[in-house]
């Protein structure tokens, strides 16, 4: 084994190659650091005498089957100036890290396919010693998120722990990128980014968004510039809730043919009528002509997805006009509560046309989130599970841990 080995391979440099042993399954590299000549931290001399040493075992990339330890005798310096002491640092070394900066470097190769378990267990480290790793390369590589470019930003809200524990997660509508995770979903929680945003964007257009009153009065606030869509998918997810709803309560006052017929019928409601095969179609379509409140409902609902097909804002408008008076009309109360909620919002409703924007990239990434939460070190560190979300996207691995 030689210096210059060590030097290619591990990047040691800068000190003394002496001998190597083995010992259990790894083998040992012995160094020294010789070198008198370092500049004085403190006057700039250029000469030191060696005071005092200690030795350090610092774990590098394994090497076929072994692992691999450099053992380190390090020489604390004095200068023979200004008396000045201290202990030498190298470029190898990671601060107070007991593994070389080509370990950390390793383990990032590693984790480009490889789950942090599976790392860990290669390396024959902790758990927690690759955790470290990622995440001190995470921090670093999100410490600053690019929001000039951004022109659509998505918001939404994830429940991150069973019983009403939720994150607010902000993302690149174009690209897919997580900007931004915050947990809780209240104004003031939501007030730093924004206004980290209104300083730093410069491209900023359109935020899709739920209905929420909260996030609509902070963006109005902070961005007032911005225009605000509500979203389609949280817009049928309502116009579901009020069905849902008035099939339970028919359920209630029926007779008992009435409820034969509703039994078992939830998903054929809520799901798109196109995207029922023929044999439940007709099966709605019996449920229906025999449900008089329901048909409406249900037929309320599938014009309203046209919504969103009406090409040109004008058109759109007249389109939701017409929805709203039918809505209102209806006589029935989940229809006209949905007909208010949304004429309330009509001008955000509208804000689709000039920029055709959905929360559909949420959705998927409400998926991996999922996968995310199943891993019970997602919330240990929440820190950490931040710096995760906005690594998603280079992500080609399964989410694993
Ligand atoms: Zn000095």
């Amino acid at each position: 084994m030689s210096m210059s080995i060590l030097y290619h391979a591990f990047g040691i440099k800068g000190v003394t190659y002496r001998s190597t042993y083995y010992l259990g399954n790894a083998v040992f590299f012995r160094v020294e650091t010789t070198d008198h000549h370092v500049l004085c931290p403190k006057c700039g001399h250029r000469l030191c005498i060696f005071r005092g040493r200690k030795t350090r075992w610092l774990r590098m990339p394994p090497i076929g089957r072994k692992q691999a330890i450099l053992e380190l005798n390090m020489h604390r310096l004095q200068c023979k100036k200004c008396i000045h002491l201290w202990w030498p640092q190298f470029p190898f070394m990671q601060g107070m890290a007991r593994y070389t900066r080509f370990f950390a470097l390793t383990v990032l190769d590693l984790l480009r396919s490889w789950t942090i378990r599976a790392v860990a267990q290669y390396l024959h480290v902790s758990w927690d010693v690759v955790k470290k790793i990622h995440k001190s390369r995470l921090s670093t590589k999100y410490r600053k998120i690019n929001l000039k470019d951004v022109k659509y930003i998505g918001v939404d809200e994830f429940s991150i722990r069973k019983h009403h524990k939720y994150m607010t997660i902000f993302i690149d509508l174009q690209t897919g990128r997580v900007l931004h995770a915050v947990e809780g979903t209240k104004k003031e929680n939501l007030a730093p980014f924004l206004k980290t945003l209104s300083r730093r964007k410069k491209q900023l257009k359109a935020v899709a968004m739920d209905m929420s009153a909260s996030f609509a009065a902070a963006l109005k606030e902070y961005l007032p510039d911005v225009s605000v869509v509500f979203d389609r998918y949280h817009v049928m997810a309502l116009m579901n809730r009020k069905i849902d709803s008035l099939r339970r309560e028919q359920q209630r006052t029926l007779d008992a043919e009435g409820k034969r017929n509703l039994k078992g019928s939830r998903f054929l409601l809520l799901r798109n009528y196109h995207s029922l095969s023929e044999k439940y179609q007709t099966k709605l379509n019996t449920l229906l002509d025999a449900n008089q409140t329901l048909f409406t409902m249900h037929l309320m609902k599938e014009q309203l997805r046209l919504f969103w097909r009406q090409g040109t804002r004008d058109r759109a408008d007249k389109f939701f006009k017409q929805w709203c008076f039918d809505a209102l009309m209806s006589g029935i109360k989940q229809l006209i509560s949905v007909g208010i909620t949304i004429l309330r919002r009509r001008s955000s409703l509208l804000n689709y046309y000039p920029h055709r924007i959905t929360n559909g990239p949420l959705e998927g990434l409400n998926n991996k989130i999922k996968t995310l939460k199943r891993q019970a070190y997602g919330f240990r560190d929440m820190e950490y599970f931040k710096l995760r979300l906005y690594d998603l996207h280079t992500s080609k691995y399964a989410f694993t841990g």
